[in-house]
């Protein structure tokens, strides 16, 4: 199978990292489960963009230098990963001292092919966003559209100039030709509609000090995305190799997707691959856009005071239910809500409920009927499982989490079902205990595949699964075929799976 080098963002560290950062976050780790559980060399990518201005701001007002800033920012969205069971591989940071020679290889590149170009830049500029508006976006009073309360200021200075402009076509066939570079389908037509608006080319440096310098005039720095858009090749870069454009494409390159939120599409899907192109490198495979949350149905921010802690959530619900919740609950890709109330409701609904009830009361009945040993093979559920496997794997290629979801409840629910209509305990008292053991290890094979199936989202709830059918928790697909459980072997007590979450009033 060929590399798969997948990322998120690379975060902006002007704060602490909210859930709109973590909800990326934990899709690309559930996606980089699933490649690495069906032996794809697979490398995930995340990491911090930590120039520009608003980061220097940020660090002013609270009296720090902008790497002490951002150092500590740095710990914070890695404690939170952590907490949340991401297994990345790379964490790239845009201050780390073997990124600046790849952006200044690349700047070289870009340079030579003439797409480089001083000028004057006048624009209205969201330093929320770090970028120049169409005035026609601009909301009453110059208001940013993705920052409603941030005024945007004036600006008229020589800068630096990407030749954007000339990528117009490039970039027109390349939507064309690959018309999955950019999921989900609404987000493409988003960025197609755009482009065809015609595209102008966008300054490249900026006059602050909180940046790399400009390699052709260190009056200036580069602007924060020229820069951070890289950092997705410097976390290419083996950490014993010399930091070069070779060393760092050799292995891992091209991207396979860049998972991302709806409001950097266009950084990622007109600009980015306009600069690879500049450079003379191959494009990523897949952009991803997200959608946004909401909480209660209302746009979340600082204002209204009605963020996500992602940090409370998981200490307090734990991080396969967070991670559950986010994948199950919204298509990826759609805008999504979270209630604390809907929250609640999902996770005892289908982890406790459905899939834990039928663990709990299986491995009951296999206690009482089979002496506690993995009973004699049936085939109940075999087809069932067969079609799970099929459409699971199907979507988590195509990031389509919440089918995954669906397709294992459905399982779960098959299962509940099976043993409701034939009801063991009947057909043990009346002394057919062939059939009793088929259904039972029906019901138990079916439920080490919806460990396996479930794994890339909730990897401790999948391993407790797993311990709880005495197997060893290591996951592969390899493993998504009937018939893994071995007749005859000891089972463990039962224990519950997932407790009941009780909602204080
Ligand atoms: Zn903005």
């Amino acid at each position: 199978m060929p590399a798969v080098a997948l990322t998120t963002p690379l975060y902006y560290v002007n704060d602490l990292p909210h859930m709109g950062s973590a909800y990326p976050t934990i899709a690309a780790d559930a996606l980089a489960r699933f490649y690495r559980m069906t032996g794809t060399p697979t490398l995930f990518v995340t990491g911090c963009d930590e120039h520009g201005q608003k980061i220097q701001q940020a660090a002013a007002k609270l009296n720090r230098t902008p790497q002490e800033h951002c150092d500590l920012m740095v710990e914070g969205f890695k404690s939170l990963w952590q907490l949340l069971d991401i297994q990345y591989d790379r964490f790239v940071r845009t201050t780390d001292a073997r990124h600046y020679p790849i952006v200044k290889e690349f700047f070289q590149r870009v340079y030579e092919r003439g797409d480089i170009y001083p000028g004057q830049q006048q624009g209205w500029y969201c330093v929320a966003c770090e970028e120049f508006k169409e005035e026609r976006e601009l909301l009453e009073g110059n208001k940013c559209p993705i920052h409603p309360t941030v005024t945007c200021e004036w600006r008229d200075e020589t800068n630096y100039f990407f030749r954007l402009s000339r990528y117009q076509e490039a970039l027109e066939e390349l939507y064309r030709q690959q018309p999955d570079f950019i999921q989900p389908q609404s987000r493409r037509n988003e960025v197609v509609a755009f482009v065809q608006q015609g595209l102008r080319d966008f300054s490249i440096s900026r006059y602050t000090t909180w940046g790399f310098p400009v390699p052709i005039d260190e009056s200036q720095t580069l602007y924060v995305w020229f820069d951070a858009l890289l950092g997705y090749i410097t976390a290419l870069l083996e950490p014993q190799d010399a930091p070069t454009l070779a060393n760092a494409l050799k292995t891992w390159y091209p991207i396979h997707v860049h998972i991302i939120g709806k409001d950097i599409l266009r950084f990622h899907a007109v600009y980015w691959p306009a600069m690879l192109m500049s450079a003379g490198l191959p494009l990523p495979r897949q952009v991803f856009g997200h959608g946004f949350l909401t909480k209660d149905g209302l746009k979340m921010g600082k204002t209204l005071g009605n963020t996500i802690d992602p940090f409370a959530l998981v200490k307090q619900y734990g991080a396969d239910a967070v991670r559950y919740f986010f994948l199950k609950e919204i298509e990826f890709g759609k805008d999504g809500d979270f209630s604390e109330q809907r929250f609640v409701e999902i996770l005892n609904a289908d982890l406790a409920n459905s899939l834990g009830n039928l663990l709990n009361r299986s491995l009951g009945m296999v206690c009482k009927y089979c002496d506690s040993k993995v009973p004699s093979r049936g085939y109940d559920l075999s087809t069932a499982c067969a079609q799970m496997v099929q459409q699971v794997q199907r979507s988590y290629e195509v990031l389509a989490f919440q089918e995954v979801c669906q397709a294992v409840l459905a399982v779960v629910r098959e299962g509940n079902k099976l043993i409701d209509d034939r009801a063991p305990w009947k057909l043990y008292k009346a002394g057919a205990q062939a059939e009793v053991e088929q259904i039972l290890y029906s019901v138990l094979e079916a439920l080490r595949l919806v460990g396996l199936c479930l794994y890339p989202i909730t990897p401790s709830l999948s391993s407790k699964i797993w311990r709880q059918l005495h197997l060893e928790p290591r996951f592969l697909w390899t493993e998504a075929v009937w018939g893994g459980l071995e007749p005859g072997r000891d089972l463990p007590k039962p224990q519950p799976l997932f407790e009941r979450i009780e909602v204080k009033q």
